[in-house]
């Protein structure tokens, strides 16, 4: 893995940090696992640079719930933005929709399991493949924060094309430059209310309804999107920020509005995390040392990775962490 890491350096040059709440959350949860995916397999999603593209999947591995909660995602901003088109999807159509979803997506993951373990010559499998009964009991469920989404008071309205003021839903996935650099900060959905813009995140799968302390700091990334965009009002007391999300109760909202304060917060965030992102490169080196950059602070982490099939951490991370210090060790006592 070092070899296809330094390889893609070599080739792609100067790299430059992108923020995003979940880049954030990795940075400070598994500097390692920030490293394989963000740097090393940067870009792998259109590239077709080997290396790149095989980190870039890896990383993107995801237990079949999971990938079930990316697909209800993806639906309903296909939804949405058929919904703004004034393109009418019936409850079916949308079902429809999120089965193709899923289905792609274990289909592709399976895929790239078959050639992740040809890669590692491993006799052990390390992939098996959703039961049919099981993949029908994971779209079920799918199925019920569909329709639950149809039927919530906003979210429906939007859905069914009945909504009368002025919306629009947007690509999260598109970068703005601040001040700070770049990240991805992008609302789903913009609503201009009576009193004030709302900004919208939605998501899928939720603890609760809530975001802890950094969650409202990451929500007020919108706002950072919002004033810097040309047609938008610049003055922060113009706005509220919404997180619509679906938890075990089904779809609720939380609400605040916009403060100067958390617009400072987040800015801070975004800076200060930029900052992290690039130390870490510097201690990684100009070949990136992957055996150097810290590995996951807990090993539950690990379960779900990626990258345990081949990371030291997702057989032993304990041993990995001493192994690791065992070897600074020695190179500190070289190098005196
Ligand atoms: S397996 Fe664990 S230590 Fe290795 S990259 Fe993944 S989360 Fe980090």
């Amino acid at each position: 893995m070092e070899v296809e890491v330094s390889e893609h350096i070599q080739r792609t040059g100067v790299w430059k940090p992108i923020w995003s709440s979940s880049r954030s959350r990795w940075l400070q949860a598994c500097p390692r696992r920030y490293i394989l995916q963000y740097v090393a397999g940067r870009g792998g999603r259109v590239a077709l640079d080997r290396p790149k593209r095989w980190l870039w999947k890896q990383g993107r591995w995801a237990p079949p719930r999971e990938l079930m909660s990316r697909a209800v995602r993806d639906t309903l901003r296909k939804w949405m933005f058929e919904a703004h088109a004034r393109v009418l999807w019936t409850l079916p159509t949308a079902r429809k929709a999120l089965e193709n979803e899923f289905s792609q997506a274990l289909e592709v993951q399976n895929m790239e399991m078959m050639k992740l373990q040809r890669r590692l010559q491993s006799s052990k499998s390390i992939h098996r493949p959703l039961s049919e009964s099981m993949k029908k009991e994971i779209l079920k469920q799918g199925e019920l924060v569909l329709r639950r989404a149809y039927n919530h008071p906003l979210l429906g309205e939007l859905l069914k094309c009945g909504f009368h003021g002025e919306w629009q839903p947007l690509d999260p996935f598109t970068t703005t430059r601040t001040a700070t650099g770049t990240a991805y900060l992008t609302p789903d959905i913009i609503i201009k209310g009576p009193q004030r813009w709302v900004l919208i995140r939605i998501s899928t799968n939720a603890w609760k309804v809530e975001p802890d302390d950094v969650g409202v700091i990451e929500s007020a990334g919108m706002l950072l999107w919002a004033i810097n965009e040309p047609t938008l009002p610049v003055k922060t007391e113009e706005y509220e920020i919404a997180r619509i999300s679906h938890t075990e109760k089904g779809w609720r909202t939380w609400r605040i509005p916009a403060q100067q304060r958390i617009l400072e917060d987040v800015r801070v965030l975004i800076k200060t995390d930029l900052n992290a992102a690039r130390q870490l490169m510097i201690k990684a080196g100009p070949e990136i040392d992957i055996d150097v950059v810290p590995l996951s602070e807990k090993d539950w982490r690990c379960r779900t990775c990626g990258y345990r099939f081949n990371c030291p951490g997702g057989s032993d991370l304990q041993g990995a962490k001493i192994q690791q210090m065992a070897s600074e060790k020695a190179m500190r006592s070289a190098i005196a």
